[in-house]
């Protein structure tokens, strides 16, 4: 492993790090390879509280901060392993904690926090309405002491893999709202029980290991109990738990970063080709050392985020910064670690190509490149608004 000076978070990572020792590349390209779900290894880290580390202390979590969070998530991604499986816990509860009323903390928290509930999933993305997500067309109509579902949501992730899902859907049709952002509202869906009554739920395979989903909803009922906070409000709750999802998805990409360096650096030092390592060639070192030094200014946006969002400070401009130079640095570097093995990187033995599938979603999800630079031009630089 390459080098890096240890932070003050050393003990927190050596921690991590033993854990997912646990778990080697062997066990990651197996269960990639018949599409699998890594259950021992998120229930593992469940057991061992570390997706419980933002709950609260008094709901049995572990009350920590985002930056530590951070560092869990990028542990896990420089281990060989992928957070995409679990990290939905990470930020989904959050929501809940910052709009939950004080019974629906008290009713889910805790058996969040001691791994009994799984609250992996979100369920915000249309088919039809993309990245433009006041134009979602799932309603829930309020009729009695229920709200009745009817609409279609794709790739939502996790969904066989999780207790609850928060739903955004429109309770108030957008014709007859002031502001497009109004009139939406999010609610907890209990995944089970939806399956059985007005739910439907389509598996999408795709590129890389992502357990995700198209679902069908039709007259699901869910009790009124389940809306989160206000009623028309919920855009702005989503919107305002978007910020922690951002600086830990840079921390996956940063912990992928480190691990292509890691294994390209070694590759390089240990390939002869020509009579000497290649790694002494410079057109093989500078693509590589050019990599390594994006994702440590990455990592520094990412700690900058991390910082104003435990002191509950605007980090919005930061949030979008730290994932969009995370995502950029970790696809550099997974393309120079590919490109140094050569024919190897392809064969699935060297877990290269697994990860350079799964690094590259992260340039379009959770949220695209586009959408960050929409956001910095328009939010950060006061240009004009363009859509
Ligand atoms: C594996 C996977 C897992 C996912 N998990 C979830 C989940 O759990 N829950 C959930 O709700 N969603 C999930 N998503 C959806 C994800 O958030 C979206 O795919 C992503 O936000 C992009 O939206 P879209 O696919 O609708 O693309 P579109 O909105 O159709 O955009 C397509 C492309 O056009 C670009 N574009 C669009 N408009 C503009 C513009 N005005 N200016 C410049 N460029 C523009 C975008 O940047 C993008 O590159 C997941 C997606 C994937 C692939």
């Amino acid at each position: 492993m390459v080098k890096s000076k240890p932070d003050r978070y050393q003990d927190l990572r050596d921690a991590v790090r033993a854990l997912c020792a646990q778990f080697p590349d062997s066990y990651h390209r197996e269960v990639d390879a018949r599409r699998g779900y890594p259950e021992a290894f998120v229930d593992a880290l469940t057991k061992a509280g570390w997706l419980a580390a933002l709950i609260p202390q008094e709901y049995g979590g572990s009350g920590l901060g985002l930056a530590e969070a951070s560092v869990i998530m990028e542990e896990i991604n420089r281990s060989g392993g992928n957070a995409g499986a679990c990290h939905g816990q990470m930020y989904n509860m959050g929501t809940l904690l910052r709009h939950g009323s004080a019974a629906q903390k008290q009713l889910y928290l805790p058996k969040i926090a001691s791994g009994e509930w799984r609250l992996q999933s979100m369920g915000v993305t249309e088919p039809s309405s993309g990245t433009d997500t006041t134009k979602i067309r799932t309603t829930a109509v309020k009729r009695g002491d229920a709200y009745v579902v009817n609409g279609q949501k794709v790739w939502i992730s996790r969904v066989q893999h999780s207790d609850w899902m928060i739903l955004l859907a429109r309770t108030t049709p957008l014709a007859e709202v002031q502001k497009r952002t109004d009139g939406m509202s999010i609610f907890m869906v209990d995944l089970r029980a939806a399956e059985r009554s007005g739910m439907t739920v389509r598996p999408i395979a795709n590129m890389v290991n992502h357990e995700t989903n198209e679902l069908f909803f039709e007259n699901l009922e869910i009790p009124a109990a389940n809306l989160i906070g206000d009623e028309g409000s919920g855009f702005r709750y989503i919107l305002d738990g978007l910020n922690a999802e951002r600086t830990l998805i840079a921390a996956e990409c940063i912990g992928d970063g480190r691990w292509f360096i890691d294994r390209v650096t070694a590759y390089a030092g240990e390939r002869v080709v020509f009579g000497r390592a290649i790694g002494q060639n410079q057109g093989v070192q500078f693509p590589i050392a050019e990599a390594h030094i994006e994702i440590e200014a990455a990592d520094l946006m990412r700690f900058r985020a991390c910082a104003l969002f435990d002191a509950h400070e605007p980090c919005g401009a930061e949030a979008n910064m730290a994932k969009y130079l995370a995502a950029k640095a970790s696809w550099e570097a997974a393309n120079a670690c590919l490109q140094v093995h050569g024919g190897f990187g392809f064969a699935h033995e060297y877990d290269v190509e697994r990860k350079f599938r799964e690094t590259r979603l992260y340039q379009v999800a959770p949220i695209s490149t586009n959408l960050i630079l929409s956001y910095v031009a328009e939010h950060v630089l006061g240009l004009p608004r363009s859509f």
